[in-house]
């Protein structure tokens, strides 16, 4: 039996890693599908204090791994289907074949990228359909494509694709971003970003390979339609938070954010506790994330210790 079992690597999970390793409770780390987090697929990092030249965001997520597996935490990298409460107050955790038990478990399995919605979404993925520029803005050298989202991770996505495309479309459903000025500015001021105001993505246009050949367009004002040219969309309309494995076990939002006591990281079960982007639909900072996993952390200590 752990004392303490941390579900996702992410700045949460890490930071609450650290803290309970420091505290001796030897936490074990149940890494999820995409070790090291949403972190791992940005690239510079400039809002992380400690960092005044920035850091890249792999780099900073090894580097929280280090520190944790430094003080004595554990990884094992499986991804969590299923916990549930036992009759000891207890927790069991189903991964596949694998069975975890422990006394407290914090959940910072952060969030996934959303999608439109829009029938051939699944075959495109990986043919000209992602959600990732670091991971694929490589791929798509002097060729158009499009950013669909206005939030400062389309406006990221954007502007890191320049370096390859030839024409970068950012398309948004209103005509003012939503992300901070600077980002926002840095934009608008790029000669190869062309912003797409008022307008949506109604359909995804294949050539006769299935890959991604153009999107139509639909404007948000007055339902008009026209294609554009693109091999590749890039997606950045927000995250689904990764909470539905607890079951019962917690409230959620309507969004599907876990519901923490207020000012707190514990949840309406006793010993189980949630940290950054899966119980944050407000901040979602990597720094919040980290403060969230400290508070987990010292959560988790303060209960084993009162029980
Ligand atoms: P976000 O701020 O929620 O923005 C999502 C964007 O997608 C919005 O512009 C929204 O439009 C649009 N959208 C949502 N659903 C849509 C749909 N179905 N169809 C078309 N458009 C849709 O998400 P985010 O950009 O991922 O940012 C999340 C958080 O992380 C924010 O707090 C952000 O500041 C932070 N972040 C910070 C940095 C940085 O500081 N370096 C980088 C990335 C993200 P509306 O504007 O019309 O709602």
């Amino acid at each position: 039996m752990e004392e303490v079992i941390i579900i996702g690597t992410g700045c949460a999970g890490y930071t609450a890693a650290i803290y309970t390793a420091r505290a001796n409770l030897s936490p074990l780390i149940l890494s999820g599908t995409q070790p090291g987090g949403q972190l791992t697929t940005t690239t510079e990092v400039e809002n992380f204090p400690g960092h005044p030249d920035g850091i890249m965001g792999p780099e900073l997520m090894q580097r929280m791994e280090q520190q944790a597996t430094k003080f004595g935490a554990r990884i094992e990298y499986v991804s969590v289907d299923s916990v549930q409460k036992l009759d000891d107050g207890s927790f069991a955790l189903k991964a596949g074949e694998k069975t975890f038990e422990a006394k407290t478990v914090i959940v910072a399995t952060g969030a996934a990228p959303r999608h439109l919605g829009l029938p051939n979404e699944k075959e495109l993925i990986g043919r000209g359909l992602t959600s990732c520029a670091t991971c694929d803005g490589a791929f798509y050298r002097d060729v158009p494509v499009c950013v669909i989202g206005g939030g400062d991770s389309a406006c990221e996505e954007a502007d890191f694709l320049t370096r390859f495309a030839s024409k970068v479309y950012l398309i948004h459903r209103r005509d003012e971003l939503r992300a901070s000025k600077i980002m926002a500015d840095r934009v608008l001021a790029n000669e190869k970003i062309e912003p797409v105001w008022n307008s949506g993505v109604s359909e995804y246009l294949t050539n006769d390979k299935g890959e991604m050949r153009a999107v139509k367009l639909k404007s948000t004002l007055d339902g008009s339609e026209k294609e554009l040219e693109v091999e590749c969309v890039f997606v950045a309309i927000g995250h689904i938070p990764n909470s539905a494995f607890v079951g019962d076990l917690v409230d959620l939002d309507d969004n599907g954010y876990i519901l923490q006591k207020p000012g707190r990281t514990a949840t309406k079960t006793p010993g189980l506790f949630a940290a950054g982007d899966v119980a944050d639909h407000y901040y979602r900072q990597a720094i919040t994330a980290a403060g969230q996993g400290c508070a987990a952390a010292l959560e988790a200590e303060r209960y084993l210790s009162e029980n």
